[in-house]
């Protein structure tokens, strides 16, 4: 069966849409599901998803859960999954390798015609998931899930906002505001994002990036079920740098005005000293205080500049050992070539 075959009706080629028929199978739809210690809310998670897709009985589902090297009982309970409901694969990080490669390497394993990432601790519903499918089968290529409202705490919210905004000022792809990695891709857009091997990487960026016919859905995202956040202010802070440095070189260009800026004070600074040396020679007596905030301040520029150059030349470093991605301890429900065909049909 060819790509065009499974094609949601109002995306056929054809011209009069109300004549194309409905399609002979029912659409797969991949969940791409990261988890990294959610022990007490997966269960819940599953039981709400799976209620949700019972409702939509014109939809084939896989679920794909990546266990992101989890070191509470995520992986047992998974297993359990795995084995009541062949929907479920797992995906088995042989250690944490992080949120943005475990979603990477679920799209390279999901099946379906269309992939829905999302994370796994209810803050995003999996009601909206559907509203996303239909978005998908009105014709959207790419359908993002963009939050109205939040419940997290004042600080992260103050921050994710500052970051979007940062993120738009600074980088040239149109990342949208107030999305997280919740969104769906059409199973082009997913192979095409495969392509995309980069170790840095920030998929929501990457997927802005690529065009396509895009489109934005809102929703409310709730609390967290169970557990805490697994992105702790270092996660975040690595995240944001990823998603600033992986798109724009702005830090770059700010460097150098600095340096322009420092330029013009050092000269002024000159000019003062010479001065102050020929014209009042009776009241200029040791010099210390200028040579010291002179050399305290270029020392701190100089600091400041080697540390963005040293981020850039860290990311050339890790990009160029070209190490695989992740390493997998075993994927559960599949077949033995490691890649079932698709399924639930
Ligand atoms: N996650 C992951 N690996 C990590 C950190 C998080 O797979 O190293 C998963 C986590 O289980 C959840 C999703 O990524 O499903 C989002 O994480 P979290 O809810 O902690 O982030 P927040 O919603 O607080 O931004
Ligand atoms: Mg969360």
């Amino acid at each position: 069966m060819t790509q065009q075959d499974i094609r949601p009706p109002a995306q056929a080629s054809a011209p009069v849409t109300l004549a194309t028929p409905e399609p002979a199978r029912r659409p797969l739809i991949s969940y791409v599901l990261p988890v990294y210690n959610e022990q007490d809310g997966i269960t819940a998670f599953h039981t709400e998803l799976t209620a949700a897709l019972d409702a939509r009985p014109d939809l084939a589902a896989e679920l794909v859960y990546v266990n992101d090297g989890s070191s509470d009982g995520s992986l047992a309970i998974l297993q359990g999954l795995a084995q009541k409901d062949d929907r479920v694969r797992v995906i088995d990080f042989a250690r944490n390798f992080g949120h943005q490669i475990a979603i990477t390497a679920g799209l390279d394993i999901a099946t379906g015609d269309a992939v829905i990432v999302m994370d796994t601790d209810l803050q995003d519903p999996p009601r909206v998931s559907l509203e996303l499918v239909d978005a998908w089968r009105d014709g959207a290529e790419i359908v993002h899930a963009r939050r109205r409202s939040r419940q997290d705490t004042a600080f992260k919210r103050t921050t994710a906002h500052m970051f979007y905004r940062l993120l738009r000022s600074w980088t040239d792809v149109d990342i949208p505001v107030d999305t997280g990695d919740f969104r769906l891709l059409d199973r082009r857009v997913a192979d095409e994002l495969r392509r995309y091997r980069e170790r840095s990487r920030f998929v929501r960026g990457i997927v802005a990036s690529m065009g396509y016919r895009q489109k934005e859905i809102s929703f409310d995202r709730d609390e967290r079920f169970a557990g805490e956040t697994k992105y702790p202010l270092r996660k975040m802070a690595r995240l944001a740098i990823d998603g600033v440095t992986s798109f724009s070189t702005t830090p770059l260009k700010l460097i150098t005005r600095l340096g322009f800026v420092v330029l013009l004070l050092s000269l002024a600074g000159i000019v003062y000293a010479l001065g102050m040396k020929f014209f009042r020679p009776d009241i200029t007596v040791s010099g210390w205080t200028m040579l010291m905030v002179v050399v305290l301040f270029l020392g701190g520029t100089q600091m400041l500049s080697l540390g963005v150059l040293g981020s850039y030349i860290g990311r050339i470093y890790s990009e160029a050992q070209r190490r695989p991605l992740y390493l997998v301890r075993e994927v559960i429900g599949a077949d033995e070539d490691g890649r079932d065909g698709r399924r639930g049909v």
